[in-house]
């Protein structure tokens, strides 16, 4: 199967540029909503384009970039949504969210302006998690240069755990979310980002509490293998919103609570605000898309990070930036047909589960 992959983008004001056009072409509504960061001039927006009956009983949410590196694939799956405008039944509405997270798309990093992941932002900040075990990690994972020997030694000590603690342990001590160190990794921030703020304002706007049915897909990339779209739900195995999700995607569908997933349970996801707020029938899912080694991630974020917070040659941080875009990013036409192709399977398999039974 052949298809058009111009959706894709190389950065992101290219991306916005080509889902306004793509926008445009469709009769719906957009709203665009600036992140104004101090002494920066580039322009950072989320756009949400809504098509579909003011008052549709259903709706089907589509993000992308809440990682902002990772919309590459997820800013293109929305154009390409745009592009092909299945047959959507009329009591059902459709919610684009575009850049979630502008500041980490347009400058190739998974966090925000904060250097806050928000994906782990969404706790009672009166009471946030702890998280003992990134405590005893953190010397590790914290460089202390970026000499060849140096991102060796660490990534010996932390393997050296790794295998001690096990698979799940250690990745929930590295990337479950910690709350304590503003400079570190999988940090959860100390208050509502920007993008917690907009996603809540949006969530009342329109009305997700009174919807009939809901499905948000929010799109990422890094977990799991290589273009494969694994459909991931952190709804507790036993709630409504598991059994919904079940039912709209069956055996697709895994969940880290349960450990049959490539991710593990995490602190301070997006997805728990979202559940508080859906009726019966809502649920969230992440449709992340693999790439490469999650040792490998771990290795270029801890690099890139230290570029973030210390003096370094410009040649390093573009080299590192560079690195860690390409592993969220395979910039490839079989990794970029399986995201198009996925999305479109899953954003059908929604709009069919929203409009019938
Ligand atoms: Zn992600």
């Amino acid at each position: 199967m052949h298809r058009p992959l111009d959706c894709f983008s190389k950065e992101y004001s290219e991306a916005r540029d080509k889902f306004l056009t793509a926008s445009q072409s469709v009769e719906g509504t957009l709203t665009s909503y600036k992140n104004t960061v101090p002494d920066l001039e580039l322009e950072l927006v989320t756009d949400v384009f809504y098509l579909g009956a003011k008052q549709a009983s259903n709706l089907l949410v589509l993000i992308s970039a809440t990682h902002g590196v990772e919309g590459y694939c997820g800013s293109a799956a929305q154009i390409d949504f745009l592009h092909l405008l299945p047959e959507i039944d009329t009591d059902t509405a459709v919610l684009i969210i575009h850049a979630l997270n502008p500041y980490g798309f347009a400058f190739d990093r998974r966090v925000n302006e904060d250097n806050i992941d928000l994906n782990r932002n969404f706790v009672d900040f009166t009471a946030p998690p702890s998280n003992n075990d990134y405590q005893e990690l953190k010397p590790f994972l914290a460089l202390t240069d970026l000499a060849e020997k140096s991102v060796l030694a660490t990534q010996h000590s932390l393997e050296q755990y790794r295998l001690d603690w096990g698979d799940m342990r250690f990745e929930q001590a590295v990337s479950g979310g910690q709350y304590s160190d503003a400079h570190g990794l999988f940090y959860g921030g100390n208050k509502a980002s920007w993008s917690h703020q907009l996603i809540q304002q949006l969530m009342n706007e329109f009305h997700i509490s009174e919807r009939q049915k809901v499905i948000v897909v929010d799109i990422h990339s890094g977990l799991g293998p290589y273009g494969y779209g694994e459909v991931i739900s952190d709804h507790p195995p036993d709630s409504s919103g598991a059994k919904w999700a079940r039912e709209c995607f069956g055996y697709n569908m895994t969940e880290p609570a349960a450990g049959t997933s490539s991710s593990v349970p995490k602190h301070g996801l997006m997805d728990y605000l979202w559940h508080q707020n859906f009726p019966a029938q809502g649920c969230y899912v992440t449709l992340e898309f693999g790439t490469f080694a999650v040792d490998k991630m771990f290795a270029i974020l801890q690099q890139e990070n230290y570029c973030w917070h210390h003096p370094v040659s410009t040649e390093q941080k573009q080299s590192i930036q560079k690195q860690l875009r390409e592993y969220f990013y395979p910039e490839y036409q079989d990794w970029q047909e399986m995201v198009l192709f996925r999305c479109q399977q899953i954003i059908t398999m929604s709009l069919k589960k929203l409009a019938h039974e």
